[in-house]
């Protein structure tokens, strides 16, 4: 059987830095689950169906035959029941990161016992990369093109040319 981890997150849109985290992922356990939320606190800017789209295609570049990519709605600890995942993958970056990370993980576990959050850190070119910040410099007319894949470069191209 081994072990399965999720991966979770807004991915809006999904970064290099989240690529390092994914291939680190999938080298500590058996199959990683990038698990795509909703998340309409955050009113991204892409839809839940392009989000996973684009987390597809950066893992068709990746050859991982252990990494699959899902959307789910509701909460978390319920979507790692149905897929029988026993630990969630978050990532550190800065310091900054940490207070809520800590408090998910805390929150995660008071509702579903038997599950572990587990914390990887990024390569070092990473470590300041946010998706918000590839959102606003792309929103600017900025190069995010050592921020995203080219196809994801793309779409927020397209993206923020029809808003205008
Ligand atoms: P969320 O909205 O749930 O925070 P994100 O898509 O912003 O979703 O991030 C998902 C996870 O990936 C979070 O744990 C976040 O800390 C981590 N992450 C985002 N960017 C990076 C990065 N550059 N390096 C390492 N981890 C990252």
């Amino acid at each position: 059987m081994g072990i399965t981890v999720i991966y979770p997150g807004t991915f809006d849109p999904i970064t290099y830095g989240h690529g390092d985290l994914i291939q680190r992922g999938a080298r500590l356990f058996d199959h990683l689950i990038v698990a795509v939320a909703p998340n309409r606190v955050k009113n991204p800017l892409f839809t839940l169906s392009e989000r996973v789209a684009m987390v597809e295609s950066t893992l068709a570049d990746m050859n991982l035959p252990n990494v699959e990519v899902r959307g789910f709605e509701g909460l978390l600890v319920h979507f790692a029941d149905q897929v029988n995942a026993q630990v969630i993958l978050r990532g550190l970056r800065a310091v900054s990161d940490f207070e809520y990370e800590f408090q998910l993980a805390s929150m995660n576990r008071r509702l579903k016992t038997n599950i572990e959050t587990v914390f990887l850190t990024p390569a070092e070119q990473y470590a300041f990369l946010s998706s918000s910040m590839v959102r606003e410099i792309a929103s600017l007319g900025g190069d995010v093109s050592s921020c995203v894949s080219p196809q994801v470069e793309v779409l927020l191209k397209q993206k923020y040319a029809a808003q205008k």
